[in-house]
């Protein structure tokens, strides 16, 4: 299916909403029934049709027709975030006694979920190196149950070989999840490469405008139906209807975004990586990157994200570098049209910091939708600061 099809035309009816192009909104609760029968079948299975938007609303189907072709899955499920993307994905696939292998330092919240929820309902997860595909199988239990992983990972871009690990899983018959936030379906589709479930963060590029929390969750239709009839209607955290809608605007203008990110952040690689305050650069795409061969073999594109490590000797340098810029704004997240800076150090005491362990100093840069030379002036004057 083409990119532009599913962008500008798929899922949409316009000829049952007066011919708008812009979908309606619809903000309803509820749906009316014609007959007891009609009630009867919805009660049966939801799933069927339009009965209460905790389960199905038209305005989010437009939304997951579109957000299932660009993962190359059967279906999707949209949810009002996506930390609870992962929640239902996780908790459908598990059962007390079960056992997760997963990546080392996932997303902060399927980690608390290893290790706070979890373990409550007798499910133990063993994190394990998931740049070496054998740690990960020697990591395996005969009560395995899901493999959980995130390639890239947010902040050091540790990748997976994912084809191997799907054909690990596939043959012990395990379930494997990947957390796709940092490439988009526009740069890595997982399902077509074995793995069962894939997730992301809505809230990054497919909203892309700061402005909308979501989080997606595409698979088979047996897999996305089971989760739709226990989870997603039992928690009720799928998405509203008007956060739906700026989700597919922001769908229109996904490739175009990162297009413009894709060329901003390779001038800003080059920048950082030439500047002498700066020890090293971390991006998939880059040369240097450890794990470049696996990143140009399994992702089509990177962007925005992009670690380094300045040279320091305190906290205070490192504070006076993210407090001296003045149009990179200092916040958690990323996928919007704004740059943004996050330092590591903003989690540590200034006592327990240790400018001889590079993780103290390592900084999480976002490249937004401004003019390279814009952002390059606001680095290059912050890092004068000393
Ligand atoms: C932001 C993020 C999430 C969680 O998404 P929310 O929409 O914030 O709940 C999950 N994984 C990664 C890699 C993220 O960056």
């Amino acid at each position: 299916m083409d990119l532009s099809f599913i962008l500008n035309e798929l899922g949409e009816e316009r000829e049952f909403y007066f011919n708008a192009i812009s979908p309606p909104i619809v903000q309803t609760s509820n749906f009316k029934a014609n007959k007891v029968d009609d009630l009867y079948g919805l009660f049966e299975d939801e799933y069927s049709g339009y009965l209460y938007s905790r389960g199905l609303n038209p305005t989010v189907d437009i939304l997951r027709k579109k957000l299932a072709a660009l993962d190359g899955a059967e279906d999707a499920l949209v949810f009002n975030s996506g930390a609870s993307a992962i929640f239902a994905s996780i908790l459908a696939n598990v059962k007390s006694g079960d056992h997760i292998v997963s990546v080392r330092n996932p997303y902060t919240w399927a980690q608390r979920m290893f290790e706070v929820i979890l373990p409550r309902f007798q499910v133990h997860t063993t994190y394990a190196d998931g740049r070496d595909t054998a740690q990960i199988e020697a990591a395996l239990q005969p009560n395995t149950a899901l493999i959980y992983l995130e390639s890239p990972s947010s902040w050091s871009f540790e990748l997976q070989d994912l084809r191997a690990i799907a054909r690990l899983a596939k043959e012990k018959n395990i379930l494997t999840i990947c957390d796709n936030s940092y490439c988009t379906p526009l740069f890595q589709r997982p399902i077509e490469m074995g793995i069962d479930l894939v997730l992301q963060s809505a809230t990054k590029y497919i909203g892309g405008h700061s402005d909308t929390v979501a989080g997606v969750l595409s698979g088979s239709k047996a897999m996305i139906k089971k989760i739709f009839d226990s989870e997603y209607l039992n928690i009720g955290s799928g998405i509203q209807p008007f956060n739906a809608w700026l989700l597919i605007r922001g769908l229109r203008t996904l490739p175009a975004r990162l297009e413009r990110c894709t060329r901003t952040t390779k001038a800003v690689v080059g920048f950082l990586q030439a500047h002498p305050r700066v020890e090293r650069v971390l991006f998939p795409l880059d040369e240097a990157f450890p794990q470049y061969e696996l990143a140009s073999l399994q992702m089509s594109g990177a962007c925005g994200l992009v670690s380094f490590y300045l040279h320091a000797q305190s906290r205070q340098e490192i504070v006076r570098f993210c407090e001296g810029l003045h149009h990179v704004l200092m916040a958690v997240s990323w996928g919007g049209h704004e740059s943004l800076i996050l330092p590591k150090c903003a989690g540590i005491r200034e006592e327990a910091f240790d400018p001889g362990n590079a993780d103290h100093r390592m900084l999480r840069l976002y490249v937004g939708q401004e003019d390279p030379e814009y952002l390059i002036q606001d680095l290059d004057q912050a890092l004068r600061i000393r």
